[in-house]
């Protein structure tokens, strides 16, 4: 690792990472309130739950489960996707936007991202669609909304299922309407590092009865106790039926009380987040060496990343050199993502590099600075001046 430069001191004396959750007393006070109650699963505060998520994502129907990988597993089987079908995705996601389309059997398809906004490219979704195409996964990547009305006119002209990995997007709106009642289904995940946390969890949500009484069905193992979906009479009142094959994804009431606790601050984490933002908006603004995500039109967005790209005609340095200069300061980066392709697993299955080239190059050039709520301002000055102080001292 190089030494602070100039051989100087650390502009930080503490280490700060990229994410950090942050849980009030009211949170752990949600959470014993379950504890002590008499639904550990399955009970009220599911229901409770899956209600406010309703409310924040403006969409008719929400489905809490597991995780958000588990989301987007259930959502493809919603979608019918199966063996034959292709589902296309963005290079630029965590692994499971595209693992979704091989755990049902059917083929990822990586479609290349905007330059400028790192979304995915609606006209590179075009250009990959063929008659099997039966979904797209666009993810909001960082938490900026991808571009809603060129994906909803290419589903209309195509008709595939619509999908949206909204891992990030919690909070963020497009075109005045939140994110969550545009695609057919949009995934949520509560991971650790995500705006709002239960530790871990997920949700889909949708507009579509049909979708929402098959999700229900594939969050725990394909059983229903509806008779009105079961095949045949019931015969006692114990009585229930498994009419597919599906995982247990239930999660627990525990972690639904802490999300819907969570929720509750939604308004004041977005705040936050987004007057961090701006301040680094504003700062990086005047690196030359140093490149911000575009905004998507009509996207108010709540960040869940951070994203500072390298504009190597203004850096003497490389990505890695960046990072570790970071470090040496006790600023503590991460990278997402990975392009999915890249990984030996999906090498093995035939992808190749050179697929997406602006996920490539961006991902060549990209790192993800701090970024959350439970930031201090001197958290915050202090992440601005060690990049700023890097990215002068390298400045060509
Ligand atoms: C976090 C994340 C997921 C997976 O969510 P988990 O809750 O960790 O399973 C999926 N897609 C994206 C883009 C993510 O960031």
């Amino acid at each position: 690792m190089l030494p602070a430069i100039e051989g100087g001191t650390p502009v930080r004396k503490t280490p700060i990472h990229y994410s950090h959750q942050y849980i009030d007393d009211a949170d752990i006070a949600e959470v014993v309130r379950v504890l002590k109650s008499d639904y550990l699963t399955t009970g009220p505060d599911i229901d409770s739950c899956e209600r406010k998520l309703c409310e924040v994502t403006g969409a008719k129907y929400a489905v809490l489960c597991a995780n958000g990988t588990a989301a987007l597993h259930i959502a493809c089987m919603a979608a019918g996707l199966g063996e034959g079908d292709e589902l296309i995705t963005t290079p630029i996601t965590f692994a499971a936007s595209a693992n979704c389309a091989l755990y049902v059997g059917a083929t990822p398809v990586f479609a290349d991202i905007d330059p400028l906004t790192y979304n995915l490219d609606p006209a590179s979704v075009e250009a990959h669609i063929t008659p099997k195409t039966k979904a797209v996964v666009a993810v909001d990547f960082g938490g900026q909304s991808v571009d809603e009305d060129a994906f909803l006119s290419l589903k209309r002209k195509y008709g595939f299922v619509y999908i949206e990995d909204g891992a990030h997007v919690i909070g963020t709106t497009y075109k005045g309407k939140p994110n969550g009642s545009f695609a057919d289904m949009t995934t949520l995940s509560f991971h650790a590092v995500k705006t709002i946390t239960g530790g871990e969890g997920g949700a889909v949500v949708t507009n579509d009865e049909n979708y929402y009484k098959k999700l229900l069905l594939y969050r725990t193992h394909g059983i229903t106790r509806d008779p009105q979906q079961m095949v045949h009479e019931p015969d006692g009142p114990w009585y229930y039926e498994m009419l597919a094959l599906a995982p247990n994804y239930r999660i627990t009431d525990m972690q639904a009380a802490l999300i819907e606790s969570q929720l509750r601050k939604l308004p004041v984490f977005a705040a936050r987040k987004k007057a961090i933002v701006k301040k680094y908006d504003e700062a990086f603004a005047k690196l030359p060496g140093l490149v911000v995500q575009q905004e998507t039109e009509g996207s108010d967005t709540v960040r869940h990343l951070y994203i500072l790209r390298l504009n190597r005609d203004h850096i003497r340095i490389d990505r890695k050199r960046f990072f570790e200069a970071l470090a040496a300061e006790n600023v503590f980066c991460n990278v997402h993502y990975i392009p999915v392709y890249y990984f030996p697993y999906y090498e093995k299955l035939g992808y190749q590099k050179g697929l997406c080239p602006n996920a490539e190059k961006l991902y060549d050039e990209m790192l993800t600075i701090p970024l959350y709520y439970a930031m201090s301002d001197q958290d915050v000055d202090d992440v601005i001046a060690a990049v700023t102080k890097i990215a002068r001292y390298y400045a060509v």
